[in-house]
């Protein structure tokens, strides 16, 4: 059977995901509540505003389920999704997840170049990413593997369990991120 992948959808940019999702092959559902996170696979946290996901969050008793979920289970966080994972957040400090181990400084490009289209390099070949007021990695913990850089800085790196770009991949046509976020989940959940 294959994965079955939970998008939050509380805020942001979810239903695109959730289509580059399904056209890999593998299942999604929306998830809203802690009850929809118990039967998924792995999780992706859309782009969207982070402060408000948060804020959302709490109201629906979620930050704890998905803290514990985390621990267990593959998560991919784009963009404000990255926000929520990492450990540390700054530009202004803010809660997060604490699942992954980066520092993150929010709206980072500057007003000049806040959104824009770049071609990355990578192990998995040449992708097109999507910058909309991305944050910037500013440091990475022992255990992050940097998959990709972009103007000095990584915005694509894997922990070995739970996978963060700071670009929108749901975006684009190019699903090199999904495939490997879905190849994660099928290596750790033996569903193919
Ligand atoms: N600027 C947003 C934040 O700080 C993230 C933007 C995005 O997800 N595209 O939360």
């Amino acid at each position: 059977m294959q994965p079955l992948i939970g998008v939050l959808a509380l805020q942001g940019d979810f239903a695109a995901h959730r289509l580059a999702i399904t056209a890999e092959g593998a299942r999604a559902i929306e998830v809203r509540t802690a009850q929809d996170l118990a039967s998924c696979d792995g999780l992706i946290l859309p782009g969207g505003e982070s402060t408000t996901m948060l804020r959302l969050l709490n109201v629906e008793g979620l930050f704890e389920a998905l803290r514990l979920y985390g621990q267990q289970r593959p998560i991919y966080g784009t963009c404000a999704g990255a926000i929520l994972l990492a450990t540390q957040v700054s530009n202004p400090q803010q809660a997060s997840l604490g699942l992954f181990d980066i520092h993150v400084e929010r709206n980072a490009y500057g007003r000049q170049i806040d959104s824009h289209i770049a071609t990355l390099d990578c192990a998995h070949g040449s992708l097109e990413a999507v910058f909309i007021r991305a944050p910037i990695i500013r440091s990475v913990g022992p255990g992050v593997n940097v998959v990709s850089v972009h103007r000095g800085t990584p915005v694509w790196v894997d922990d070995g369990r739970h996978m963060i770009t700071t670009f929108h991949p749901e975006l684009t046509r190019d699903r090199t991120a999904h495939r490997a976020f879905l190849a994660r989940v099928r290596d750790t959940t033996g569903r193919s």
